[in-house]
């Protein structure tokens, strides 16, 4: 196992160890970010932001264009770096990558189309002119490390802002090669700064930064709080992409072998480290008993491994304290459904179901971010919606039906922001993403990704004469 060793601005009080968390052994050392580097990176960046938002659109362009060009041209090592800190199997990580290039390039599209309006005045012209934020700062967490990065990082550089990026302490190293990679794309020098770092100290010094605009954050909903609340007192602009505990409805209507067959990769994959994973299964009770009985077989026979075998379909948990945490919320003499994880070093957790838990069981109103899903039973379309509500979050659900009227009827009703139906997908670069409730605040990606890096100005130019 090779020892890698970033160093940069940072100071060695703050050095990250990053686990394989596969085998547990250390793949890198990084230094961390102290505040007075942060203040640097600050500086800099704004001195970058004002050189960048004065270049031609077509220019900037051209320049996240071909970022996205070298992102593709890296792909591999960017997935494999992924394998190594993130334990993400192979497949997924290559799609991360891929990912990466996709959001550079929409984002890339949109910044010749990023146009303001003209409103009807009387006595003259009124336009809006969307204006760059200045510097931006992106919180990202250790579960999808590269793509949640790129989430606020592609749209912030198109409409015209610097970016500071704080990667999680586990994860710091796609990141750190991505700002690598942005130089060699010709991005100017501190326009896209990696900081690495302790969130307390790192990510804080950013949120209590009067010279960054806006945060945008991604974590667990007790940071986000934190971090919304720090930002009220500099009325800082936030974005909150925060925990989740999606329904997945399935109805006695439904085609139930697709919904079982479905059911274990929605909770399952990035090993339920997903915000979006569909860790509460509602089935509605005449088909419960046959959905379990093909469901046994579907979790059963997930393959769970070394991450960076192509076969593999779930890997590890990021970390000790996640698997720790995990293990908390499983009770002892399990009932439900149990696949296999190997033995021996790394974080493993095999994939699990339980039944019989109480709706107001903490496993089956908290987060677990682990491969834990319960299933509950319901009666009728009100039950259903009712359970699916009966949590503080609100970002995702998925409801399985054959009856039109009933899906759009509950996609009413559930209290979320991302619904697929007969299906469990919920993120594509060009749709929009974002949370209700305890979930988050502000939306991501798609077509108004952009507008969320701006602030609106509005000029009126008037068309009388001068005063006489
Ligand atoms: P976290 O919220 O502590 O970390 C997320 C990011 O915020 C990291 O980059 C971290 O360094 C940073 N951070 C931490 N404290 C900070 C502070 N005071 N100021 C500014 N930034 C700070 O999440 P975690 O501890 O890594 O994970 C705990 C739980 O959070 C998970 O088990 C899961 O339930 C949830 N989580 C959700 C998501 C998601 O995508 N919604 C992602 C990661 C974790």
């Amino acid at each position: 196992m090779s020892h890698t060793s970033h160093r940069g601005h940072g100071t060695d009080e703050h050095e990250l160890r990053v686990l394989d968390p596969a085998t547990g052994g250390v793949v890198a050392t990084v230094a961390g970010t102290g505040t007075a580097d942060v203040d640097a990176a600050v500086a800099r960046a704004a001195k970058a932001q004002v050189r960048w938002a004065a270049l031609a659109p077509g220019e900037r362009a051209r320049l996240l264009r071909r970022f996205a060009v070298v992102v593709d041209e890296h792909r591999e090592e960017l997935a494999r770096l992924e394998v190594r800190e993130a334990g993400h199997t192979v497949g997924n990580a290559r799609w991360e990558a891929g990912n990466v290039r996709d959001l550079l390039d929409y984002a890339a599209g949109g910044v010749e189309r990023l146009t303001g309006r003209q409103i009807p005045v009387p006595g003259g012209l009124d336009v809006t002119i969307l204006e760059p934020l200045g510097v931006v700062g992106v919180i990202a967490p250790w579960n999808f490390p590269m793509p949640i990065a790129a989430w606020g990082t592609a749209p912030a550089l198109a409409a015209g802002n610097a970016v500071l990026l704080k990667p999680a302490e586990t994860t710091p190293l796609t990141a750190l090669r991505l700002a690598e990679l942005a130089l060699l794309a010709g991005l100017p020098e501190h326009l896209f700064q990696v900081l690495p770092g302790a969130g307390p100290v790192t990510g804080n010094a950013l949120v209590e930064h009067p010279g960054v605009a806006k945060i945008v954050f991604t974590g667990s909903a007790a940071v986000g709080r934190q971090v919304l609340a720090k930002g009220a007192a500099l009325v800082k602009r936030v974005t909150l992409e925060l925990g989740g505990k999606s329904p997945n409805i399935v109805f006695a209507d439904a085609d139930v072998g697709a919904a079982a067959a479905a059911a274990p990769m929605s909770f399952l994959d990035n090993a339920g480290q997903d915000c979006c994973a569909r860790t509460r299964i509602l089935v509605q009770r005449p088909v419960y008993d046959r959905f379990l009985e093909l469901l046994a077989p579907a979790v059963e026979s997930v393959v769970v491994g070394d991450p960076s075998d192509e076969s593999t379909a779930m890997g590890p948990l990021i970390s000790q304290a996640q698997l720790d945490r995990v293990r908390s919320y499983v009770p002892g003499g399990l009932a439900g459904i149990r696949g296999t994880a190997p033995e021996g070093p790394g974080f493993w957790f095999p994939p699990t179901v339980l039944t019989g838990v109480d709706p107001d069981a903490r496993v089956a109103v908290e987060e677990v971010f682990g491969p834990v899903a319960v299933v509950l039973p319901f009666d009728d379309e009100a039950d259903a919606v009712r359970l699916a509500n009966a949590t503080e979050y609100g970002l995702s659900g998925s409801i399985w039906t054959r009856d039109v009227g009933r899906a759009l009827r509950v996609s009413g009703a559930v209290r979320a922001g991302n619904l697929s139906v007969n299906s469990h997908s919920s993120v594509r670069y060009w749709t929009p993403f974002g949370g209700f409730k305890q979930s988050g605040i502000g939306r991501e990606l798609g077509p108004d990704a952009l507008a969320a890096f701006t602030e609106t100005k509005n000029v009126f130019i008037s068309t009388e004469g001068p005063a006489q």
